[in-house]
């Protein structure tokens, strides 16, 4: 889960460091080795928080990118489809990677995945077929009618 308490840690860091780089330089100035080696251990532990640090806001960005993408896709998916008869289709004849449906609309609008209902049984009435699917999934049923001349 992305958080923001890495590049607060982060900045921490860059700070600790700052405040322990104006430090050598006032030792250096004085010509104190052992306040100089002193000060550099303190730099290189400082160092490595932030390389510990900035490893973690890689992390997080990365995460957020894929969120942003998947939300991207969810979005673009969603206005490729349209509701007829309880069930997902698209909105013109097929799409790319998913095929020609019918999709649940269950899972779709609960978990943004597209499962395609598996056809149980037609009844014919009239001119009209009436077709039931369930999905694989979520286990819901619906009907679907048709013109038969169609
Ligand atoms: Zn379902």
């Amino acid at each position: 889960m992305p958080d923001i308490l890495s590049i607060a840690s982060a900045m921490e860091s860059f700070k600790t460091i700052t405040e322990i780089v104006r430090g050598i330089k006032q030792a250096a100035k004085s010509l104190e080795d052992a306040q100089i080696n002193y000060q550099i251990a303190e730099l290189t532990n400082a160092l490595a928080d932030l390389k510990l640090a900035l490893a973690d806001v890689k992390e997080e960005n990365i995460t957020l990118r894929e969120e942003i993408n998947s939300l991207k896709k969810s979005r673009d998916l969603r206005s490729l489809l349209t509701i007829k008869d309880n069930v997902y289709l698209p909105v013109s004849g097929e799409i790319d990677d998913y095929g020609k449906g019918p999709w649940c609309t269950n899972c779709y609008d609960s978990n943004s995945i597209l499962v395609t209902l598996h056809h149980k049984s037609s009844i014919v009435v009239g001119d009209y077929m009436s077709n039931k699917f369930e999905c694989p999934k979520c286990k819901s049923s619906t009907s679907a009618q048709k013109n038969k001349r169609c």
